[in-house]
């Protein structure tokens, strides 16, 4: 297990920043449960990390933090006793998919490395949002998603969680009944205990627990068979695209079925949007040499040439110095997207591309299927009344992703409302002026639409208001329950658990 030395800690985007007791970088299990069980006889709090590439502070610590990227490696399924069925049942595969096959993979490989070795053992993801950075117990923590309303975000494919929690004792949980998966706990190299828990609350609740109820070791997930892509991103424009969301055909007809919107009107006309429709493509079977068409090379070469932080320099001057010039920069963004017909393998043409790579935050809300097209119409006005009032601009296009709904308590996309939610995300470039008073602006007034945001984007959730935790989640009490079940002391919480309002039993053992 490694130690670094001294040194801040920041995420991604560089917008949290801290400096803790400790840091660590452990690469087997043995070596994470020891730094656990010498955290819990010395009192300190612990916070797992994965890439740091959540925006919001739910993943500092000033006590001990964990580095999990030596976690990384895919281990043997044969250390699960499969329950016979459970493999090739649908489980959690989306509707329209076929049912798959199970991998077990520790906490910290990245999802392009995830990627690349399902792909060479004929498999891939059911679904996956558009970038690849992240590690798979963070996306799976902060339910992170795609698009698609027959596919579900990242915690849906997760049939087991082996959990690693506050006393150095191991969990294995899993659902219950037909959506069991084992017929007896996981087999790993340890002495310590493991406790084998089928109970659908209990799994529920960990799956979507930002790192507060444990450290996620590995997870048993639902993967698929490889298979090809074909997308096409056109232009459109927001009043017909708008009339097409509410008839409903197009979120149906397509897999993925995104839209991107420019809040300010072209030409003082119509707002424009892109549009992005993927589906799979029967016809190719394995994936081609040379992809078939692309993505705009006049758009992909210079961000591939020019190296990232000029790039990033020279958005934030013209946001910055010349912020009336904001809506023809959007524009442009978005006329660079366009792409006919671009096929490749699946996880290809889900990742955005060298796009991620501009330094960028963002706020994402989650909108009950019957309330969206509301919420867009009040952000476009919001965005209006900001320019006049202060000259204050969104400096980027936001996006719509249609996805499922799911039952874990915690996730942004629990529902019983309806079947599906639709992801409003709004990115700002980094260390733009009035960046993130915009987006805390637009936040604030998203909750009059049943607004939900996304755990590792820019939040404000918490507290006693409109944003507490009992207002948004109707099953938050139920979730506190099982958090306290399995920690007592409140190892894993910190600044951001306390402004939610998520507080272990006997959590004054620990100092604070
Ligand atoms: C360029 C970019 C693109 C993005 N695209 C999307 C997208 O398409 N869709 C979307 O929904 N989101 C997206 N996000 C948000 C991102 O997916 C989430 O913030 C995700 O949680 C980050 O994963 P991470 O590995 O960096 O985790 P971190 O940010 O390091 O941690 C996130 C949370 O997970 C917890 N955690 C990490 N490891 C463990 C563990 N082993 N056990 C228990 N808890 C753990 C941490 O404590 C923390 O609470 C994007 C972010 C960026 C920067």
């Amino acid at each position: 297990m490694k130690i670094r030395k001294r040194k801040i800690w920041k995420n991604y985007v560089w917008d949290q920043t801290i400096d803790p007791l400790k840091y660590f970088k452990p690469t087997c299990l043995a070596d994470l449960i020891t730094i656990v069980k010498s955290a819990s006889t010395r009192g300190y709090h612990v916070k797992p990390i994965g890439s740091g590439h959540s925006s919001s502070d739910i993943a500092l610590s000033t006590d001990y933090m964990i580095d999990t990227h030596g976690l990384d490696r895919m281990l043997n399924t044969n250390l699960l006793s499969l329950r016979p069925g459970a493999v090739g049942a649908p489980g959690a595969a989306g509707a329209l998919e076929k049912p798959g096959s199970i991998v077990l993979v520790e906490c910290g490989i990245r999802l392009h490395a995830l990627n690349k070795l399902l792909d060479d053992q004929g498999m891939a993801l059911y679904n996956m949002g558009a970038y690849t950075g992240q590690t798979l117990a963070g996306v799976v923590s902060t339910s992170t998603h795609g698009s698609g309303i027959s596919l579900g975000a990242f915690p849906e494919y997760v049939e087991a969680i082996v959990l690693l929690g506050e006393d150095g004792e191991l969990y294995h949980l899993e659902r219950s009944g037909d959506r069991a998966l084992s017929t007896a706990p996981i087999r790993l190299d340890t002495d310590v205990p493991i406790h084998f828990v089928q109970s659908d609350e209990d799994f529920l609740a960990a799956g979507v627990s930002m790192g507060c109820m444990g450290i996620i070791y590995a997870v048993a997930l639902r993967v698929r068979s490889s298979y090809m892509l074909n997308e096409t991103r056109s232009f459109g424009r927001w009043s017909e695209v708008r009339q097409l969301l509410e008839k409903g055909d197009v979120l149906r007809d397509n897999r993925h079925y995104e839209v991107l919107i420019n809040p300010y009107r072209y030409k003082g006309r119509d707002y424009k949007c892109l549009v992005t429709a993927r589906n799979i493509e029967e016809k190719i079977k394995k994936g081609p040499l040379i992809p078939r068409g692309h993505r705009k090379l006049a758009y992909e070469l210079p961000l591939l040439l020019v190296p990232d932080f000029i790039l990033n320099a020279l958005m934030r001057m013209v946001i910055n110095w010349f912020p009336r010039f904001v809506p023809d920069l959007v524009q442009m963004l978005i006329s660079t997207l366009t792409v006919k017909g671009y096929i490749d393998k699946s996880y290809k043409v889900l990742d955005l591309g060298k796009a991620n790579n501009l330094a960028a935050y963002a706020t994402e809300i989650a909108f009950p299927e019957h309330r969206y097209l509301d919420a867009v119409d009040a952000i476009i006005d919001i965005v209006a009344k900001d320019v006049a009032e202060g000259r204050q601009y969104l400096s980027a296009p936001f996006s719509l992703r249609f996805v499922r709904t799911n039952a874990f308590p915690l996730a942004m996309q629990y529902g019983k409302l309806g079947s599906f939610v639709c992801m409003i995300e709004f990115p700002t470039v980094n260390r733009t002026i009035g960046g993130m008073e915009t987006l805390s602006r637009i936040e604030s007034a998203m909750y009059a639409f049943g607004g939900i945001p996304h755990w590792g984007q820019v939040n404000h959730v918490g507290g006693t208001g409109k944003a507490s935790l009992a207002r948004l989640y109707p099953e938050f009490n139920n979730w506190l329950s099982v958090y306290r079940k399995y920690c007592r002391k409140g190892m894993f919480e910190n600044d951001f658990t306390r402004r939610c309002g998520i507080s272990a039993v006997d959590a004054l053992l620990f100092h604070e």
